[in-house]
């Protein structure tokens, strides 16, 4: 409790902290009144620029950043460890309600993920993990158990920036203001390349683009909580906008809201 109130009291909780802070799924923890609690979601297909705008959203105003991808991610590189794979739905259950899944955040406002006490930050990205967290987050008893953790995470602070594929439809469909971001396909593609590159890892265009477009669908026609807009979701086409643009044009969607709140 005494850390939490530490963590309130810093001007940006979870950039200021003086040291990186574990903030663990697990552990309970006193929840926020919902009343006052702000939540803008931001949902849409991989490589709309979810994560980067989301990022720099919680930077700019100092809320709590929640990136929903990465726990799929950790039950898929869990799972993987372990030879599981998605024929194995009991399995995947336990292996989600023991997982020792951890969000750090470091002085620079990069988010680490941590699973069974290692840094499983890097392991999570690779394109192999990205293919089978879309295969594991098809099966309910996966998303069931995601969906109490960020919930879990989310309700313990002020305001929440979250970004995922379900965060407006199903996990806050109260948000005070949901996004929902796309970009064509190939330009998804060119981002993921680049992203990769800077990276070090192997990015052929080609592969990337049959990888996203497998993933698109996937996420969008499996039958629980698939990717679509909520139906009070801004909807914004990046394809031609830059980031800068694109934080402009969400943090102006989020001060108009702040403003018309009682
Ligand atoms: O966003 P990211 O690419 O890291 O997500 C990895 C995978 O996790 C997605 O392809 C999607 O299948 C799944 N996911 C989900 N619901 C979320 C976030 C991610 O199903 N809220």
């Amino acid at each position: 409790l005494r850390v939490f109130r530490v963590l309130r009291a810093a001007p940006f909780p979870l950039i200021a902290a003086p040291r990186p802070y574990t903030l663990s799924a697990r552990t309970p923890r006193p929840t926020k009144e919902t009343s006052s609690q702000m939540i803008v979601t931001i949902d849409g297909p991989a490589g709309s620029g979810k994560s980067s705008l989301a990022k720099r959203v919680a930077k700019a105003l100092r809320w709590m950043y929640l990136d929903t991808g990465a726990t799929y991610r950790a039950v898929a590189y869990q799972a993987q460890r372990q030879g599981l794979d998605i024929h194995q739905p009991e399995e995947l259950d336990r292996l989600c309600r023991t997982l020792d899944l951890d969000f750090q955040w470091a002085d620079n406002g990069d988010l680490r993920v941590i699973v069974d006490g290692a840094d499983v930050s890097d392991a999570i990205r690779t394109e192999q993990i990205s293919s089978f967290a879309s295969r594991v987050a098809t099966l309910p008893q996966v998303r069931n158990a995601m969906v109490d953790k960020q919930r879990q995470l989310a309700a313990q602070f002020d305001n929440v920036v979250t970004e995922g594929r379900d965060q407006g439809t199903v996990v806050f469909p109260h948000a005070q203001l949901k996004i929902f971001l796309d970009a064509s396909v190939e330009e998804r593609a060119k981002r993921r390349q680049l992203q990769l590159e800077q990276s070090g890892q192997p990015a052929d265009y080609d592969q990337i683009l049959q990888a996203i477009r497998q993933r698109d669908n996937q996420d969008s026609t499996r039958a629980t909580a698939p990717l679509v807009a909520a139906e009070d979701a801004v909807k914004l086409d990046t394809t031609n906008l830059t980031l800068d643009q694109v934080e402009t044009k969400v943090l102006e969607l989020i001060q108009a809201k702040r403003s018309s709140r009682p």
